[in-house]
C-alpha cells in the first residue's frame, strides 16, 4: 500500500527534526561517534570490478550478534547507524536490525545496490523505520566493470518514488575505470527528475585514495553541480572537499575515523573505515571513550588524498564545532573576495544565536535564553565538562572508559 501523502509529509518533517537534533548534539559534544557503518553481510550478489568490500561465500552475521553490536553502539552514544555490506538486503533479518537501531533512537540508514528492492520489500523497510537509503549507480548500461546500471535499476527507482517513506539518495560516480563519464550526468538527471537527493563520488583506489579525474570527467562533474539541487551540506561538502579532489589536490583536514566515525566489520571489530581495515581492529565490546578520544586527534597519513565521503561529512561537523567562524568561511565562502559569507538563512539564524560575538562581548540574557530554548527543542543538554573537551565517564546508558 502506498503511503498517504500527508503521512509522507509528516514523516519527512520528523526526519528533518531528528537530523537537526543530531547536528546539534554532534556539535555540542565530541565524546561519541556521530556515524557508524555496520556490516551484517559480507556477501554480495554483484561483483563490481573496483570493489574490495565483498565476497561470494560468507554467511550472514547472526541476528542476536547484530543486535548486541547495535546495543554496544548505542552505549557509546552513536547517533547514526548505516547498514552496509556486501549487500545488506541479503541478510534474512534486516528489518529486525533496523528496528533495533530505531529502538535506541539512533538514525537508521542503508546502503544497497538496489537489486533486491520490490514494492513489498520497500514497504517492509518503511515499517521497520528506515530513514535513509542510498544506491550508487555506476553506469547507464551494464558492462564488465559494474552491473549497477540505470537500465537495470530504473524500475527500482520508480518503486522507491512510489512506495518509500524514507529519504533516498542516488550517488553517481566518476573515475576508477567507469568507461562513460557522461553516464553520471544521465543518472543525476533521472534522480532529480524523480525528486531524489543526489551526490557524486570519485571512485578511490583500494586504500581509499584519490585517482585523479581526467579532463572530460572534470567537465561532467561541473555540469552535474550546475544541474542538481544540492542540499545544504552537499553544497558545503563540495566547497570543502570535492573542489580539491576533482583537481587532484590534497585536503587539509582531521580525519575522525575511529572516533566520530566507526566501521564495524562482520567480525565485530572496529576499523578506521572500509579502506583502512586492520586499524585499530579492536573488538567493539572493548572500544571505549579513551579510544574515541585518542582517535579524535590521531593524524592519519592517508587523509590528504582520501575520498571516503561519509568520513569527510562527519569531519565538517567537527570543523564547525572546533573553529566555527573559520568553518563557515570555508563551507560557505563569499561570492567575491572580501564580500559577505553566502550563508543560507537557517545557518545565519543558528550562527547568530550560538556563535560568540566577534567583539568578545558577553551574550545578552535574551540571547542566552534563546540558545537554551533551541537546545532544549533539539533535546540537547549542555554539560560544562564536554564543552571543556574533557574525557568524561558517563554511567548508566553510556559506556565506561576501559581500564588499562
Ligand atoms: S554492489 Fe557494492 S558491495 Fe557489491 S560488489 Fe558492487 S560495490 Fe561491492
Ligand atoms: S583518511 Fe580516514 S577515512 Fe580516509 S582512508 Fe584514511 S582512515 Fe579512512
Amino acid at each position: 500500500m502506498r503511503p498517504a501523502p500527508t503521512r509522507k509529509k509528516l514523516r519527512f518533517y520528523q526526519r528533518r527534526l531528528r537530523q537537526a537534533r543530531m547536528v546539534a548534539r554532534a556539535i555540542q559534544s565530541r565524546n561519541h561517534p556521530i556515524l557508524a557503518h555496520i556490516v551484517p553481510m559480507r556477501r554480495c550478489n554483484l561483483s563490481c570490478a573496483y570493489c574490495n568490500e565483498y565476497d561470494k561465500v560468507s554467511a550472514p552475521v547472526a541476528t542476536e550478534e547484530m543486535l548486541r553490536r547495535i546495543d554496544l553502539l548505542a552505549t557509546l552514544g552513536t547517533q547514526i547507524v548505516t547498514i552496509s555490506g556486501g549487500e545488506p538486503l541479503l541478510h534474512p533479518n534486516l528489518d529486525e536490525i533496523i528496528r533495533a537501531i530505531r529502538s535506541h533512537d539512533m538514525i537508521a540508514t542503508l546502503i544497497t545496490n538496489g537489486y533486491l528492492l520490490t514494492p513489498e520489500r520497500i514497504e517492509r523497510l518503511n515499517r521497520a523505520g528506515l530513514e535513509h537509503l542510498q544506491i550508487s549507480i555506476d553506469n547507464v548500461n551494464p558492462d564488465t566493470v559494474s552491473k549497477k546500471s540505470l537500465k537495470v535499476l530504473n524500475q527500482k527507482l520508480v518503486w522507491l518514488k512510489e512506495y518509500a517513506d524514507f529519504d533516498v539518495n542516488i550517488n553517481s560516480v566518476l573515475g576508477g575505470g567507469i568507461s562513460h563519464s557522461e553516464d553520471a550526468l544521465t543518472i543525476t538527471r533521472r534522480a532529480v527528475e524523480l525528486g531524489f537527493e543526489t551526490t557524486v563520488g570519485v571512485i578511490h583506489d583500494h586504500g581509499g585514495q584519490l585517482q585523479p579525474l581526467k579532463a572530460e570527467e572534470h567537465a561532467v562533474y561541473d555540469q552535474i553541480l550546475a544541474e542538481r539541487k544540492p542540499g545544504l551540506f552537499a553544497f558545503a561538502y563540495d566547497n570543502l572537499f570535492h573542489k580539491n579532489l576533482v583537481l587532484g589536490l590534497p585536503n587539509d583536514w582531521q580525519c575522525g575515523a575511529g572516533s566520530r566515525y566507526l566501521y564495524i566489520c562482520e567480525e565485530g571489530l572496529v576499523h578506521y573505515c572500509s579502506q583502512q581495515r586492520g586499524y585499530p581492529a579492536i573488538p567493539l565490546e572493548k572500544y571505549t571513550l579513551e579510544d574515541i578520544e585518542r582517535e579524535y586527534t590521531n593524524k592519519k597519513a592517508c587523509a590528504p588524498f582520501c575520498t571516503v565521503s561519509c568520513v569527510h561529512r562527519v569531519a565538517m561537523l567537527d570543523l564547525i564545532r572546533n573553529e566555527p567562524r573559520e568553518a563557515l568561511l570555508r563551507l560557505f565562502p563569499p561570492e567575491r573576495p572580501g564580500g559577505p559569507l553566502s550563508l543560507p538563512l537557517g545557518i545565519r539564524v543558528l550562527t547568530s544565536i550560538f556563535l560568540p560575538n566577534p567583539s568578545g562581548k558577553r551574550p545578552t540574557a535574551a540571547r542566552r535564553f534563546l540558545s537554551g530554548a533551541v537546545l532544549r527543542i533539539f533535546g540537547v543538554k549542555s554539560t560544562k565538562k564536554e564543552n571543556q573537551h574533557e574525557l568524561i565517564s558517563i554511567s548508566g546508558s553510556r559506556g565506561r572508559p576501559r581500564t588499562p
